[in-house]
């Protein structure tokens, strides 16, 4: 049989398919720093008192409102400006019961049994220690494969999601830049950053700009400025949403597609793929009726 008649034939039995609700889509936002952890106070932040922790916070706030009409459930690790423990590191330089280590914590319980359809963002602003003049927006992720440091141990079921973290920091980060018109300071995979490792979902962290630089740090203090990054962060996370996972028997994600014709044609091409599950809508569309139907020769 040929791809295409293949192909053409699982298209005629989609609809004949069941349909299964699977999980929820959920997003946990995590507005960096707080309380005794001011971040960066930028460039004018020790004489006015808005530093880092500040534009954190009201990004996500604001992120959160426009998320709340969508079918897109949404936690943050913060919604004041509070710590989450005296410390980063204890005596011995550990997380252990750290600020970084309880904050992450909440994000795993939240998302506990549907980790593979939830992501975790990170907000921050940036500072550069050297550079006054530096300006734009970077995001990062996890690649616990290539950029993997003993001394910086992450957790195991993040290193599942280094495909997923990458599509999520392709699918966010190019919104940023064109909704806030900063300079493109690129995606990052080389840090090791405790929140983004540990993360038991697919993960990123965004810098939205450097407060350290004066202009710069003017424009992040605006509500305007603060809005679009919201809804950049916002349109980026709904559109993530908008892909096939292709499963195996066991469920195991094998592949993920934007478009639904694509998940079919690898589906009649890699013989242990049997279902497609729609992540937007969370049902399963999409399950191989027999193996006659998908040989391809
Ligand atoms: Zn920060």
């Amino acid at each position: 049989m040929s791809i295409k008649r293949g192909v053409l034939l699982v298209c005629i039995v989609i609809f004949l398919c069941p349909v299964k609700s699977y999980a929820e889509k959920i997003v946990v936002i995590d507005p960096g720093h707080g309380g005794i952890f001011s971040g960066t106070c930028g460039y004018s932040g020790n004489q006015t008192g808005y530093c880092e922790k500040d534009a954190n916070l009201s990004v996500a706030l604001i992120l959160q409102n426009l998320l709340s009409n969508s079918d897109i459930d949404v936690y943050l690790t913060r919604t004041t400006d509070t710590e989450f423990s005296p410390y980063l590191h204890n005596k011995e330089g550990e997380s252990i019961g750290g600020d970084l280590e309880i904050r992450i914590n909440k994000a795993n319980e939240y998302v506990q049994g549907e980790n593979d359809n939830s992501i975790f963002i990170s907000i921050h602003h940036n500072a550069n220690s050297t550079n006054p003049f530096i300006r734009g927006i970077e995001t990062y992720y996890y690649d616990g494969l290539n950029h993997f440091n003993p001394k910086w141990p992450h957790d195991p079921m993040q290193l599942t999601y280094l495909g997923d973290n990458l599509r999520l920091a392709q699918t966010i980060h190019p919104r940023l830049v064109n909704f806030l018109g900063l300079p493109n300071r690129k995606i990052h995979n080389d840090e090791s950053f405790y929140v983004i490792r540990n993360a038991q979902m697919p993960a990123v962290l965004v810098e939205l700009g450097y407060m350290i630089n004066r202009n710069e740090e003017k424009i992040i203090k605006t509500k305007e400025f603060q809005q679009k990054a919201a809804e950049a962060l916002a349109e980026g996370i709904k559109r993530y949403f908008q892909a096939y996972d292709v499963l195996d028997n066991n469920n195991q994600k094998i592949a993920t597609f934007d478009e639904f014709t694509s998940a079919l044609i690898f589906m009649g091409l890699v013989e242990e793929s049997v279902k497609i599950f729609n992540k937007d809508t969370q049902e399963f569309v999409f399950e191989r009726p027999s193996s006659e139907v998908l040989s391809v020769n």
